[in-house]
């Protein structure tokens, strides 16, 4: 049915409203849950694993992750619609890794689009790029992060190589689908915050197509 769709569920564990970080103008951030790296640093730890769970927060028990239809998280977006209206903006995919979640994130797109609502997405591209492509039919913005050049560094912080994603981010630049492709690069002491690092993301973007 071409509706189906509308029913496809999902795993998240937050929703934020009134972003102005995370994309053009005021946006409603959906946070998936489930993410591929392990990044030392990460300070969403309840993002990282699939399953719902329950963690000690400030000496109480809180539970992350609820599932969720893709008609809900439309309903939920349709309530900032006049701030999107007056400010160009949308709603965020985040996470996590957006891209663990192909089935919900996909129908999820669409019926934004659908909507009229502008889509982006933040993500490190850490996927096959045919699992990718199918989210870029419905993606306005691609937020990725490149964390660092160097493969071995980058797994020895984040527990996975970047081959993949730097391969990635060339084939979304030249896609050739209308999305928008913004680098952003998580600047952490220690790890990649000397010029000389940031320079060789700097320039791997610049060599990207378009
Ligand atoms: S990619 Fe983001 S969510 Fe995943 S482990 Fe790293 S910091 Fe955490």
């Amino acid at each position: 049915m071409e509706q189906d769709y509308l029913n496809v569920k999902g795993r998240i564990f937050d929703i934020q409203r009134y972003s102005i970080h995370d994309g053009p103008g005021i946006r409603t951030i959906i946070f998936l849950k489930g993410c591929v790296l392990r990044c030392k640093w990460c300070c969403n730890p309840e993002s990282q694993r699939y399953e719902i769970e329950t963690m000690m927060r400030a000496g109480e028990q809180v539970t992350y992750g609820r599932d969720v239809t893709v008609a809900e998280m439309l309903a939920e977006a349709e309530k900032d619609r006049m701030y999107y209206r007056k400010s160009g903006g949308g709603v965020t995919l985040s996470g996590g890794e957006a891209l663990c979640q192909p089935e919900f994130g996909v129908a999820l797109l669409r019926g934004l689009h659908a909507h009229g609502i502008h889509t982006a997405m933040e993500s490190m591209a850490c996927a096959e790029f045919t699992t990718i492509e199918r989210y870029l039919e419905h993606l306005d913005l691609y937020l990725m992060d490149i964390k660092h050049m160097e493969p071995e560094k980058h797994k020895a912080f984040t527990g996975r190589s970047n081959e993949l994603m730097l391969e990635n981010a060339k084939k979304i630049a030249a896609s050739g689908y209308a999305t928008r492709l913004v680098i952003r690069v998580p600047v952490i002491p220690t790890f990649n915050a000397t010029p000389m690092e940031i320079r060789a993301i700097a320039q791997y973007a610049a060599s990207l197509p378009g």
